[in-house]
């Protein structure tokens, strides 16, 4: 075991929001995904277990929740921003994102301008949902507090149309003929992982890792395995 202090000696916490597939998501009573595997060779590297904590991710990107002890790390598929560094470091980027919209099969809407006077789904606290408070102002814009609900909206009719990131509504259309990707909206945002403000020595060892699995072969073997075809 490294000397990092830890919340909870021997094992590295990591707060989450469920659903997020395929960064974080259940699978057969066990929680995998491309950010789990991610922060599991940083507890290898560390000598310890990952443990994950699901939480809003509300209180993930404000700090709350590394702020209050409730875990180590954050890693929720989270944008770098300006406003979350003010409450929370980030690790070294890890993953790219733009915004995208997704929407029925044939409903023929590929820009926010083509939902004037239709309904827009948002995920609560995400950078899509900011993006489409500043850009969607002529929808009616309808919060959702995780991602599952938003896209089975979607698949209801309940919305017209949804925001999210391009990589987690990618992988949801190639599993769902019903619902389309039809743009998006280059907002050029990366991946951190979350770490308490000031926790110097965790952060240089999450940055450390994440170099290593970049330099050997692993980052490319867990992008493999969620994203590959
Ligand atoms: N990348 C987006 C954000 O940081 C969405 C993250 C998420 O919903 N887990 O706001």
């Amino acid at each position: 075991e490294s000397g990092v202090p830890l919340v909870q000696a021997g094992t590295l916490v990591t707060c989450t929001h469920l659903p997020y597939e395929p960064f974080q998501f259940q699978e057969g009573g066990e929680i995998v995904g491309f950010d789990v595997d991610v922060v599991d060779a940083i507890a290898e590297d560390l000598g310890v277990e990952q443990e994950i904590v699901d939480t809003p991710f509300e209180t993930i990107q404000s700090g709350e929740d590394l702020n209050a002890g409730k875990c180590d790390l954050a890693a929720a598929g989270m944008t770098i921003n300006d406003v979350r560094e003010e409450n929370l470091d980030f690790s070294d980027p890890y993953f790219e994102a733009t915004q995208a919209l997704i929407a029925p099969a044939g409903s023929g809407y590929t820009s926010l301008d083509d939902l004037a006077g239709l309904s827009l789904g948002i995920q609560a606290g995400t950078t899509g949902a900011e993006y489409a408070q500043e850009n969607a102002t002529e929808a009616e814009l309808v919060t959702f507090e995780d991602l599952g609900l938003l896209l089975t909206a979607v698949q209801s009719g309940q919305v017209d149309a949804a925001i999210n990131d391009n990589s987690v509504l990618y992988d949801f259309a190639a599993d769902n003929d019903d619902v389309e990707v039809t743009a998006e909206f280059e907002t050029g945002e990366a991946y951190g992982i979350g770490v308490k403000t000031d926790n110097t020595e965790l952060l240089e060892a999450v940055n450390a890792s994440l170099a290593r699995i970049q330099e050997d072969g692993t980052y490319d073997e867990i992008y493999e395995e969620w994203f590959g075809t």
